[in-house]
């Protein structure tokens, strides 16, 4: 089986005719709409699981028949979970296990719930995840221009022996496969690992390198609007990751002046002491064996106090301000 799955080497063979069966996207909100109104575009159905309040009145505007949660499983026969991983534990004890039936399918859009066990699903029901790698919003709008989006899929549990040829299908109605999109074979426990070592990693140090860097050019002299707008303000970073994405991670470089890549070249890996990958293998082995989830998960049931704290902390800074000062300027605001 090929680990890359594109337009070019879809087996046209596996794709199975769903169109009688009813989907129901539990959830409408980041990725659920966007899933939703892909799905419905492709000619399947779809209803939504949804509380009655502002997500499920959106739904109903864009013309969907909207359910309680235990309905829209009840009435359905392929059921996307997609409202945030930290609830799934609590919604499936209430309201969606109670209601699977044999031979129904549930579609996660992320690796966490099923890996930690954390979510009871009969034996007779399939499990198949398609993780997108892009924000809800860029996969509808890829899907109204024409193009795909990577995903990461993988199929659990499968007892009707139809979850490779399932998998195929809803990505292809997803839009997965148009032009420059892709399905990469994954796992649950693949998918959790990469996604939430990226968050414990480089994603929350950025911001962190950030603010040190604030620190010492303002100390220096520089102003705060110049700096924020050096660092991030101005979307050049924006244009940077898109370079990455494009040509490839150094291969953007060329777009840098000559001096800018000496500098960065030279002088970036001096940061990356050898004790930085024995944090990452740290906090990689706390992810996989489920330390991590064991304490989020607490922290969920205690109300997210020690989340909030940590939310005040990070705000507590002059950046804060000076960041609000500039933005209310450019309108931002
Ligand atoms: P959202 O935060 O956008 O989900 C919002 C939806 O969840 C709303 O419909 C909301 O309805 C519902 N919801 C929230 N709380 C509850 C509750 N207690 N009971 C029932 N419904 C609830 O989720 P995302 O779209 O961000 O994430 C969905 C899945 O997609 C997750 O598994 C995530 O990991 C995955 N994913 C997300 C990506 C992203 O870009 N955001 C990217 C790739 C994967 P209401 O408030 O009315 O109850």
């Amino acid at each position: 089986m090929d680990k890359i799955i594109t337009a070019q080497t879809l087996e046209r063979a596996k794709i199975l005719d769903i169109s009688k069966r009813t989907i129901a996207v539990i959830g409408y909100g980041n990725q659920g709409r966007s899933q939703a109104l892909n799905l419905r575009d492709s000619g399947l159905k779809v209803i939504i699981g949804n509380l009655k309040d502002n997500y499920s009145q959106k739904a109903e505007e864009d013309g969907f028949e909207v359910f309680d949660i235990g309905t829209a499983v009840s009435k359905s026969q392929i059921i996307f979970v997609l409202i945030p991983d930290e609830i799934q534990k609590y919604v499936f004890k209430s309201d969606i296990t109670p209601h699977l039936k044999k031979g129904d399918a549930v579609v996660f859009a992320s690796g966490y719930n099923y890996f930690y066990g954390l979510v009871e699903i009969p034996k007779e029901v399939t499990v198949l995840m398609i993780a997108p790698r892009m924000i809800g919003y860029g996969v509808r709008e890829a899907y109204l221009k024409g193009d795909g989006f990577p995903v990461l899929i993988s199929v659990g549990n499968d007892p009707k022996k139809e979850g490779e040829k399932l998998i195929i299908s809803l990505s292809l109605a997803l839009g997965v496969f148009n032009k420059n999109g892709c399905a990469i074979r994954s796992s649950f426990k693949e998918e959790t690992l990469i996604d939430l070592l990226s968050e414990h990693t480089w994603a929350g140090a950025i911001l962190f390198l950030f603010r040190a860097y604030y620190d010492v050019a303002v100390s220096l002299g520089a102003s705060p609007e110049a700096v924020i707008l050096e660092l991030y303000g101005s979307g050049e970073l924006a244009e940077i990751a898109l370079g990455m994405r494009d040509m490839g991670l150094f291969e953007q470089l060329k777009t840098h002046s000559n001096t800018s890549q000496y500098g960065q070249l030279s002088i970036g890996p001096k940061f990356i002491s050898d004790d930085l990958k024995n944090k990452m293998y740290t906090e990689a082995f706390r992810i996989l064996d489920g330390t991590f989830a064991k304490e989020w998960m607490e922290e969920e049931e205690t109300g997210q106090i020690v989340l909030s704290r940590l939310r005040e902390i990070a705000k507590d800074h002059p950046m804060e301000k000076e960041e609000k000062k500039l933005y209310r300027i450019l309108g931002r605001l």
